[in-house]
């Protein structure tokens, strides 16, 4: 990437007056760079040069030592008093970019930038399994995951108690090294952190005999969790800074709780609502009668109409999950499954002779639609 033979004016690139503060010249920049970044746009061809531009303008401007030197003596005296712009790589353009927009990891160089600030630790799973019961009452369960925690041995400075950190020397103190990458947009040179020493820079002359100089453990936690009443399976419960540890200085990561709820014999879930099935003999289905049906909590009472029909539903509001983050339950639906006798002694068989033979359409004269059967017996739900 050819550089312009002669600079230009950091007030020109980032187009703000000389009097500009130091908040128009960040607004300046920031609007500039989300314009020119070069993962962002692919149609300029020019987009990731005049990005350097910007980048190298705001580097002066941004910092009052460096803009006074520039105001009195220009580029010239930046440079001779030691000031290299550098913003050569794509890697150093991220961290820039990283450092500014505050994106974690990769940022939006989708990763292989040697990352400048500390890295933030990383997310980590944990499983909770639930009854159903439990989902719906909801409430502290306690969960225990491996995350990565600080070493206690070395606190964390990855060196034996009592031994020196020195400058590494695969390196040679700048924790980054170059390294070719295929994109998009052709290949480019990265900086990488240094798998040496990690990116820091420095290395333990003798490694934590606990950590192996990583400063850091695969430990287990428990924690506890508060899962709120009416969660479904798998739903997550986020835990913020109950990650991984960061490296010194960055925040943990999250905790992420993946709720699994096992299944219930009794009941099948429909959202907030639940639905059990509840077998009615024939005869009594004709008769009508009142049986018990189970709930979340106690068993309750319902009274089974004379003439009830095979996939009739009765609605018992209220009685099902409870709405997550709202107020108020889902209903419990009872599903009614008339059962025919399937083996009928002498006496039970010459009795149903006896009523078959006394049936009249009158008897079986439905006060539903059609379309009102045909629904019930599709197992369309509907409350009578
Ligand atoms: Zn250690
Ligand atoms: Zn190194």
């Amino acid at each position: 990437m050819a550089r312009p033979a002669t600079p230009r004016d950091p007030y020109e690139v980032l187009g703000v007056p000389r009097a500009a503060d130091d908040a128009q010249i960040k607004k300046a920049f920031r609007s500039l760079a989300r314009e020119l970044h070069p993962d962002v746009n692919t149609d300029d061809p020019q987009a990731e040069e005049k990005f350097k531009q910007a980048a190298e303008a705001y580097e002066i401007l941004s910092d009052a030592e460096r803009r006074a030197t520039y105001d009195r003596f220009g580029h010239e005296g930046l440079r001779s008093g030691g000031y290299q712009p550098n913003f050569d790589q794509f890697g150093s353009l991220g961290d820039l970019f990283e450092a500014f927009f505050g994106a974690a990891g990769g940022g939006i160089f989708g990763g292989g930038g040697a990352a400048r600030g500390p890295a933030v630790g990383a997310d980590v799973g944990a499983e909770l399994e639930l009854d159903l019961t439990q989902a719906a009452a909801g409430g502290a369960f306690a969960v225990t995951y491996a995350a990565v925690d600080r070493c206690e041995h070395c606190h964390g400075n990855g060196a034996e108690p009592g031994t020196p950190i020195e400058t590494c020397s695969r390196c040679g103190g700048a924790g980054r090294r170059q390294a070719v990458t295929r994109t998009p947009f052709g290949q480019v040179m990265r900086t990488v952190a240094c798998d040496a020493c990690g990116g820091d820079g420095r290395i333990a002359a003798q490694p934590c005999a606990q950590c192996g100089g990583r400063g850091a453990l695969l430990a287990e936690r428990t924690v506890t969790v508060e899962v709120p009443a009416g969660i479904a399976d798998g739903q997550r419960v986020r835990i913020g800074g109950r990650g991984s540890v960061g490296a010194p200085g960055a925040r943990a990561g999250d905790l992420y709780v993946l709720v699994s709820v096992r299944e219930d014999e009794r009941f099948v879930r429909d959202g907030d609502d639940l639905v059990t099935v509840l077998d009615v003999p024939a005869p009594l289905a004709a008769l009508g009668a009142s049986l018990q049906v189970p709930t979340l909590t106690d068993p309750v009472t319902v009274e089974v109409a004379a003439g009830t029909q095979p996939g009739e539903v009765i609605a018992l509001r209220g009685r099902g999950m409870p709405r997550l983050q709202r107020h108020g339950h889902g209903d419990l639906r009872v599903v009614v499954n008339v059962q025919i006798p399937r083996r009928l002694s002498d006496e039970q068989r010459s009795l149903l002779e006896q009523l078959s033979a006394t049936i009249t359409e009158e008897n079986l004269r439905a006060e539903e639609s059609v379309f009102a059967r045909l629904r019930r017996t599709l197992h369309l739900h509907h409350s009578r």
